[in-house]
């Protein structure tokens, strides 16, 4: 019988344009996007997930397509008076987002969890796939810069990435569990494929591959594990990927990339001009246009990626 699951794991901006491809091309009860919280972080009494945020943002049609996070349609009296007040106004959150925040935190406070929020939160606004913290464990990524370990947010809005990275950790992952549905659905049997989107590997998806035991499920799950590169043409789209990749003395690169993942890979999804890099990798390489600037090169990257993904499993 045909397995029927797709899981795919994603950072917040360049993952979730994917997921929204992937959203667009398979039945709701298909797709199960794993988001990164290693990000998340608590900011003026608030809990705040960015990576879940932008996905369900992306997937619900509402994200800002010129920041990249946040809300279209924003407004932001509360940044305007809390900077006025003298207050924090480093971490940008505008009104319609802050309501989010509020009332995930609120339901946090009640004892629900990670999970159980942002289930509920998505199917308010409509979105059909599941999206899913990679735990509901906490696990917070830091950064070791020339100035010693700073936490992510510090790093990547309040300084803009521009620290030099030596280090990156993520902190208590050693007690987190994978999140429990993820778990189930990569044990079932029933998975299609992985897709590792094209994310931050740093600090986008290796939180995610760090969680006790989530590689080994991955693996476990026989799944054909299919990555899209983050990296076109030597340069990130947006974002520090390649910057952190040089500075950890990686090649910054598709090839580098896969390199990274190592053997969790059964296939990669290069763009043209990296083509010619790629011959020495290991995963099978399938060579299409990856940078997603329309709706359609989502839905089709989508296609390109779950294609590579069914011909690896028809080869086993
Ligand atoms: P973050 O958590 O918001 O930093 O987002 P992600 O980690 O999910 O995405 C950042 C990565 O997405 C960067 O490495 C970008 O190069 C990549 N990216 C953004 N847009 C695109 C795109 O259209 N195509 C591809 N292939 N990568 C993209």
């Amino acid at each position: 019988m045909r397995k029927r699951l797709v899981v795919a794991l994603s950072g917040g901006v360049g993952g979730a344009k994917l997921a929204l491809g992937l959203s667009r091309v398979l039945p709701a009860d298909e797709l199960l996007v794993v988001a990164n919280t290693g990000d998340d972080f608590e900011h003026l009494g608030l809990s705040i997930s960015p990576d879940i945020d932008t996905l369900t943002y992306t997937l619900a049609g509402i994200d800002n397509p010129a920041t990249g996070w946040g809300r279209r349609d924003e407004t932001w009296s509360f940044m305007d008076s809390i900077g006025a007040l003298g207050g924090e106004d480093w971490f940008r959150l505008g009104d319609r987002d802050l309501a989010l925040h509020v009332e995930r935190t609120r339901r946090l406070r009640l004892g629900q969890t990670l999970s159980e929020v942002t289930s509920d939160i998505c199917r308010r606004l409509g979105i059909g796939a599941r999206v899913l913290p990679m735990s509901d464990d906490r696990v917070r990524t830091r950064v070791r810069s020339e100035r010693g370990w700073i936490d992510f947010q510090d790093y990547f809005v309040r300084q803009q990435c521009r620290p030099v990275v030596h280090e990156l950790a993520f902190d208590d992952v050693a007690l987190a569990r994978p999140q429990a549905e993820i778990a189930a659905a990569l044990r079932s049997g029933d998975v299609r494929a992985v897709i590792v989107c094209p994310s931050n590997p740093f600090i986008s998806v290796e939180p995610i591959l760090a969680i006790p035991g989530m590689r080994d499920a991955i693996k476990a799950s026989g799944a054909p594990v299919v990555a899209v590169s983050p990296i076109i043409g030597g340069q990130a789209v947006k974002g520090p990927t390649a910057k952190m990749m040089r500075e950890l003395g990686l090649e910054a690169s598709a090839a580098g990339v896969a390199a990274r993942y190592g053997d969790l890979l059964d296939g990669y999804i290069v763009d043209h001009a990296d083509a010619d890099g790629v011959g020495h990798v290991g995963p099978q390489v399938t060579i299409a246009k990856i940078l997603m600037k329309t709706l359609d090169d989502r839905e089709t990257l989508a296609r390109v990626t779950l294609d590579a993904a069914d011909a690896l499993a028809s080869q086993r």
